[in-house]
Order: structure tokens, then sequence, then C-alpha cells
């Protein structure tokens, strides 16, 4: 279990948007509001999006559900809105039951009054703690394309190897 404070952007958003956003915070994903509810996306997804010359958010097929924890779902488990730290055994039980790696708890009007979040920014309980760290860095430049990586293609920075190719599995190397 791990907590991170990511981006949070309209659904809509352009993935340079995203990218200058996750930049900006040195985080590397953002989560979005769309219709169905929120989707986490993390930074490799957005930059090999960015090589394939697609332009939104949405058009990342690469993402992850955030299910969207309520108060009346949480308090009667005992669980706290804001300080969830020593109630976290019981918060893992409550995720693996949802089936989602992360959550957001949806803070009440009265909570934000007292202690506004800095604008722009979203928590999240990650059900990992090595995931809550890995988002908690800024996005590298460059990621391979191998798709069986899924949202955690591999890193890299300048330089790359010489023949721009992924040392772990031949993929293609792309940059933003
Ligand atoms: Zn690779």
């Amino acid at each position: 279990m791990g907590t991170v404070d990511l981006p949070f952007l309209p659904y809509t958003s352009g993935l340079e948007v995203a990218l200058q956003a996750m930049r900006k915070y040195q985080r590397s994903a953002v989560v979005t509001d769309a219709k169905e509810g929120l989707w986490l996306f993390r930074a490799g997804p957005v930059v090999q999006g960015l090589a394939r010359n697609l332009k939104y958010l949405a058009d990342l097929e690469t993402r992850k559900r955030v299910y969207t924890a309520s108060h009346e779902e949480l308090l009667p488990l005992g669980i706290p809105l804001v300080e969830t730290y020593p109630a976290w055994d019981r918060m893992r039980e409550f995720m693996d039951e949802k089936a989602r790696a992360y959550i957001v708890i949806i803070p009440s009007k009265s909570f934000l009054s007292l202690a506004p979040e800095p604008k722009g920014l979203i928590q999240l309980v990650s059900r990992h703690e090595e995931l809550a760290n890995l988002l908690r860095s800024g996005p590298t430049d460059c990621y391979c394309t191998d798709a069986s990586r899924g949202s955690s293609p591999h890193e890299f920075s300048q330089p790359l190897p010489k023949d721009g190719l992924c040392p772990f599995d031949q993929s293609k190397i792309v940059c933003s």
C-alpha cells in the first residue's frame, strides 16, 4: 500500500499536456475524469502514443481503472478518510474485494473546505507500494515499445544504445 498525489486532468487532455503535467509535478502518471469514472495513464504509454502520432489520452488503450471510494463505503469499515495509514489492512482487503490496484477517496465538501488539496493534484491509494514509488518520480525521456510490457515499458535516457533498440526485448526505443 502507498499513497501518491498525481496530476488530475480532464479526459479530453492532449498527450503533450499530460506529459508536461508529469514533468511539472515530477510524477510519472496522471489521473483523468471520464464519464465512466477515473482512469490512470502512465508515462510510458503517453510517450509511445506521441511517437505513434496520437494526440489525446482518450486515444490510448493502455490505462488502468481507478476505483472511486465514497465516505459511505469506507466509514462503516473503520477506514479513515484522510490518514488511511492505520487502517491499511482493512483498506487492502477492500481493494482486493473491488479488484482494483488504485483507489481515489472522494473527499467530502466539508473536508475540502478544511484542508484544500493542492490544486490540480489528486491523492491516489495504490494497492502495491512499489507501484506508488514508481509513480512518485518524474517521467524519463525514452521508453521501449515492447507491447508485452503494457504500461511499464523499459525506461531509457540519452544517450540511447547505438541501434536504438531495447537491449532486453529488441523493441524500438521512442523518446518525447
Ligand atoms: Zn524493453
